[in-house]
């Protein structure tokens, strides 16, 4: 049954992944009516909208089919996945992000000698994450009591209510703060595009194909460089033999110059002075660097 013809993103409405995900989807090509204070923003170029809601509610927007992506911390998804039931719908990671990085740890008092993870037996941990929680102790052997808590975890220890906390850490400054320690790392998570495992067999899904396609030509390349330079045919190997990663790079010829070649190279990541007058003293001259915005290959 055909419900929709337009996808549908949920999003973060306002919070740490808001603007970059505003971002990355406008690098794909999707920009929105300005509605940001409302529930819905429309899709202007292309028919994808967005819903912007908290962001613990996206994987159950997907799950009951209202939304067809999401993009949400891996947190929270594997969260849902592990607390949702057996009869929700399954859910995909269909591609990490890159942005909004953090991990969720055990944290304990600083004042304990944390070794290792059995000394966690028998304490009790205050948690927003349950169910990832549940699951590393399970896999750990570790009995050890979860509290549950929706917000200020970080303060359980000092009120009494936990021995150790289990929390999402991105700089261990509020940590720190709250006199505790980092002991354990249990998800390494960023902002991913989520979306059920089965993609809509409509014009939606193809919609999805084509996003995917797009966001890998932006990703993959949002570090990359485009390096350019002029050689002599005698200094090309000395220069090549310097450049920094990727594929073979591309020669050109140079009109009117029998003896100059102008080389081109997709470097992986950022090239740098020093890599850039190393190239220089082997004989390069004209160097460019070029950021590189969008690749489709
Ligand atoms: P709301 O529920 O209102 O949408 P929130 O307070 O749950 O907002 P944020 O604090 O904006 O959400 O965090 C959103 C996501 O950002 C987290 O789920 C996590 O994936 C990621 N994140 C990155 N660094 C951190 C951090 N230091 N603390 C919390 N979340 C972080
Ligand atoms: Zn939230």
């Amino acid at each position: 049954m055909k419900t929709r013809d337009r996808l549908r993103i949920a999003m973060q409405k306002s919070g740490r992944l808001t603007e970059p995900a505003l971002e990355l989807l406008g690098r794909c090509g999707l920009t929105f009516r300005q509605s940001r204070d409302k529930l819905f923003c429309f899709g202007e170029g292309e028919p994808v909208d967005l819903l912007l809601v908290r962001d613990d509610d996206i994987p159950g927007l997907i799950a009951q089919g209202v939304c067809d992506l999401g993009i949400v911390g891996r947190n929270v998804l594997d969260e849902f996945s592990l607390t949702a039931g057996r009869d929700a719908e399954p859910l995909n990671e269909w591609r990490p992000l890159g942005f909004g990085r953090c991990r969720l740890s055990i944290a304990v008092p600083q004042e304990l000698d944390y070794q290792q993870a059995r000394q966690l037996a028998g304490k009790r941990i205050a948690t927003s994450y349950p169910g990832l929680l549940g699951e590393w102790l399970r896999t750990h052997g570790i009995d050890a009591g979860v509290v549950t808590l929706a917000g200020s975890v970080e303060i359980a220890p000092k009120l009494g209510t936990a021995d150790a906390i289990c929390d999402l850490v991105q700089s261990g400054g509020t940590l720190v703060a709250n006199q505790l320690r980092e002991a354990e790392v249990l998800l390494e998570s960023e902002a991913v595009l989520a979306g059920p495992a089965v993609l809509p067999a409509d014009e939606r899904g193809d919609m999805v194909e084509l996003l995917l396609k797009r966001l890998d030509g932006v990703i993959q390349v949002r570090e990359s460089r485009l390096l350019l330079l002029q050689t002599s045919r005698h200094t090309l190997d000395a220069v090549t033999r310097l450049l920094p990663g990727g594929p073979q790079p591309t020669l050109l010829a140079v009109a009117g110059q029998p003896d100059q070649l102008m080389l081109q190279a997709l470097c992986a990541g950022e090239v740098s002075w020093r890599q850039l007058e190393e190239i220089k003293k082997a004989g390069a001259r004209e160097m460019f660097v070029l950021p590189v915005e969008k690749m489709l290959a």
